[in-house]
């Protein structure tokens, strides 16, 4: 199969567990969640989206016909970046969207292992992720009881905050190591900011993820 790539890019990993790590993000086009068009946000399923995934024209972003074409792409972007090669950590690479589980899959994972990434995903729960991803981010878009949300289980649980019919203690039962609440962007941003912080003081099982990438304005 080939992957749909809208950007590939060098930067750091901004928010949850990882913050402030060194790595590639792969961004992958599509989401399940919603088309990627203004005019279906209203009806959409995830509809605060503030992510460009629509399509391949990002930087270093393509087709890539094999797992091979885009890990060389992948390996490309971490050497040009990070002269310190892997002497300290492993190289990072994290998967994201989009949905990046519509089209990750062992093989292309199994390739970043074989150039020596560890390797991240981000995904909103719904599609079962592979077994073989190094540290798996969960952010729901539903209720927990949601039968859609299938993915019950990996390294945190980020939680954007407050979302409409979602009561973060639903999820505590869960099988993740970490639990973050992350203040839902836009025009509410601080009224978000102030409720998450309410709600982690109360529920000190949840810890505060904040887009330290935007707040400091890296790419
Ligand atoms: S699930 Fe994620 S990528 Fe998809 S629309 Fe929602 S926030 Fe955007």
């Amino acid at each position: 199969m080939d992957y749909q790539i809208k950007e590939i890019y060098a930067s750091f990993q901004g928010e949850g567990a990882q913050t402030g790590r060194p790595a590639v993000l792969c961004r992958f086009a599509g989401c399940n969640l919603w088309s990627g068009r203004e005019e279906d946000r209203a009806q959409a399923q995830c509809n605060f989206c503030d992510t460009d995934f629509v399509g391949t024209d990002g930087p270093g972003g393509g087709t890539f016909a094999t797992a091979r074409e885009l890990a060389d792409a992948v390996v490309r972007c971490w050497s040009e970046k990070n002269t310190a090669g892997n002497a300290v950590e492993r190289p990072f690479v994290i998967c994201t969207g989009g949905e990046p589980l519509l089209q990750l899959d062992r093989t292309l994972i199994d390739t970043f292992h074989g150039e020596g990434f560890e390797v991240a995903v981000e995904t909103n729960g719904t599609l079962p992720a592979p077994e073989n991803i190094d540290w798996l981010t969960v952010s729901p878009k539903s209720p927990a009881c949601d039968p859609k949300f299938v993915q019950r289980g990996g390294n945190e649980l980020k939680l954007i905050f407050p979302q409409l019919k979602i009561d973060p203690e639903d999820f505590t039962g869960l099988d993740f190591s970490c639990f973050y609440l992350q203040p839902m962007a836009g025009p509410d941003k601080q009224r978000n900011t102030a409720l998450m912080l309410d709600y982690c003081r109360s529920h000190p099982r949840w810890r505060m993820s904040l887009q330290t990438h935007k707040i400091l304005g890296v790419a």
